[in-house]
């Protein structure tokens, strides 16, 4: 997911562009209205609304003739700033200073709401997940019973099938959250949701950076399988 960041204060567009690249997204940067309103368009923009060149209210409805979502930013807490928010006409908006967890479910909650259509159901190895519905399935249509955290992590790893989705973004997606010990937490409930799923390998894990919704149908790799019907002598071709 391509988010545009528009900002100018250095400092904290750089520090939010690491913590939003280590989440997992693809972050471009613009530092005035200007250089906001040429750019590629984004899946979703981060609008700092106190910009040099142009007023952020102006912004925030010129971007708001494409297709894209918006997060307005602005300075501090006052109930000023929170009118502006609210009145921007972005989807949502956040006040500084704030979290990367609490950015990242923001985020999330905003896609969800502006493309519906992004949470298609997805089949993997003969599992059916059903984001809409919260339902899943297996190929013969029995339904496999999660609980509300393991269909969180399923349907979080099911947006984009085969791309790892690093641990520390499935922590704040799915707990709000990250904290010392979590990774440990995500560890012991994706062990149980694999094991519900009835096919390990359904779910990969990528070390040291995250997991991923396998994609394509399992690997036959090693397991050399029989032919339909056959006796499970290796058959004859090539
Ligand atoms: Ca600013």
């Amino acid at each position: 997911m391509r988010i545009l960041l528009v900002e100018d204060d250095d400092r904290f567009a750089d520090a939010l562009t690491v913590a939003l690249r280590r989440q997992g997204f693809d972050v471009c940067r613009a530092s005035t209205a200007a250089a906001a309103l040429s750019a590629p368009e984004p899946d979703l923009v981060l609008l700092d609304l106190g910009l040099p060149d142009l007023d952020g209210i102006e912004v925030c409805r010129r971007l708001r003739g494409g297709d894209v979502a918006i997060i307005a930013i602005t300075a501090r807490g006052e109930e000023r700033d929170r009118v502006i928010g609210l009145r921007s006409g972005a989807d949502d908006y956040l006040v500084k200073p704030f979290g990367i967890a609490e950015l990242s479910a923001r985020i999330d909650a905003v896609m969800r709401r502006v493309r519906p259509a992004a949470r298609p159901v997805v089949t993997v190895r003969g599992v059916r997940v059903d984001p809409a519905r919260r339902r899943v399935t297996t190929a013969e249509g029995a339904e496999i019973t999660l609980t509300r955290k393991e269909f969180e992590l399923l349907a979080a790893l099911t947006r984009e099938p085969g791309v790892v989705v690093p641990r520390d973004r499935l922590l704040a997606e799915v707990w709000h959250s990250t904290w010392p010990g979590g990774r440990r937490t995500l560890d012991v409930h994706m062990a149980t949701l694999r094991a519900k799923l009835g096919d390990p390998g359904i779910v990969q894990t990528v070390h040291g950076v995250g997991y991923r919704l396998a994609v394509g149908a399992a690997p036959a790799a090693g397991a050399a399988p029989a032919a339909p019907g056959g006796s499970g002598r290796p058959g004859k071709d090539a």
